[in-house]
């Protein structure tokens, strides 16, 4: 016995089951690119924001401007490197938390780069 997919009917096309599978596989893979895409910049755009600006500056004030890695490590503060508010709670991970100051902590950028890299 022989059995016959039932075809589908997509625009124009005609499809088997599995075509219109693969179809919407193909699509939402498209799909999940562009939201990340709309993510990218909505990321840009917050880190470009008067709020982030302000939360930042309140940040780095509130720790004294120092990298709370280093001071951990005991390491000399050397207020000259390049310091970088780090969310505890990435963005991706809880957009709530964006401006959340009990989530941002400074860092040097070489201690935000280990801890990246340590979690990556
Ligand atoms: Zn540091
Ligand atoms: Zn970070």
């Amino acid at each position: 016995m022989t059995f016959m997919q039932p075809k589908v009917r997509l625009g124009s096309k005609t499809m088997t089951q599995e075509q219109l599978q693969e179809h919407k596989r193909h699509n939402s893979k498209r799909y999940n690119l562009s939201v990340r895409d709309k993510y990218d910049k909505d990321y840009t755009k917050f880190y470009q924001s008067k709020e982030w600006r302000k939360t930042r500056s309140i940040v780095l004030t509130k720790h004294m401007h120092m990298c709370k890695q280093c001071i951990a490590d005991g390491l000399a503060v050397n207020r000259s490197k390049r310091l970088i508010v780090h969310h505890v709670i990435e963005l991706k991970d809880d957009w709530e938390k964006r401006l959340d100051v009990n989530n941002l902590e400074v860092l040097c950028g070489v201690c935000h780069n280990k801890l990246h890299k340590r979690k990556y």
